[in-house]
Order: C-alpha cells, then sequence, then structure tokens
C-alpha cells in the first residue's frame, strides 16, 4: 500500500506540512489551515 500519495499544503500559520484528511475530501482545494485552531489564529489575529 502507498502511504505518501496524499497531498500536502503547508500551513501559513504554523507553517507546518498537513497532509489530506476525510473531511476535506470536498474542499482541499479551499482548505488552507492545518486545523481549526489554526484558522482561528489567521482570523483572529490583529489587522496589521
Ligand atoms: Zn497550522
Amino acid at each position: 500500500m502507498k502511504k505518501s500519495e496524499l497531498p500536502e499544503k503547508i500551513c501559513p500559520v504554523c507553517e507546518r506540512p498537513f497532509s489530506w484528511r476525510k473531511k476535506w475530501e470536498r474542499n482541499w482545494e479551499e482548505v488552507r489551515y492545518c486545523s481549526d485552531a489554526c484558522r482561528k489564529r489567521k482570523k483572529a489575529g490583529r489587522s496589521n
């Protein structure tokens, strides 16, 4: 079985690579952050 076929992206908040997850199968193109925590963190960031 091949394990490394899942696409990856780099989270702009924590700058770590994260792999495709089942829950993103419908909107992987739109996924930018590795987790809700990072997404919120980005959103809650001070506008600068
Ligand atoms: Zn992240």
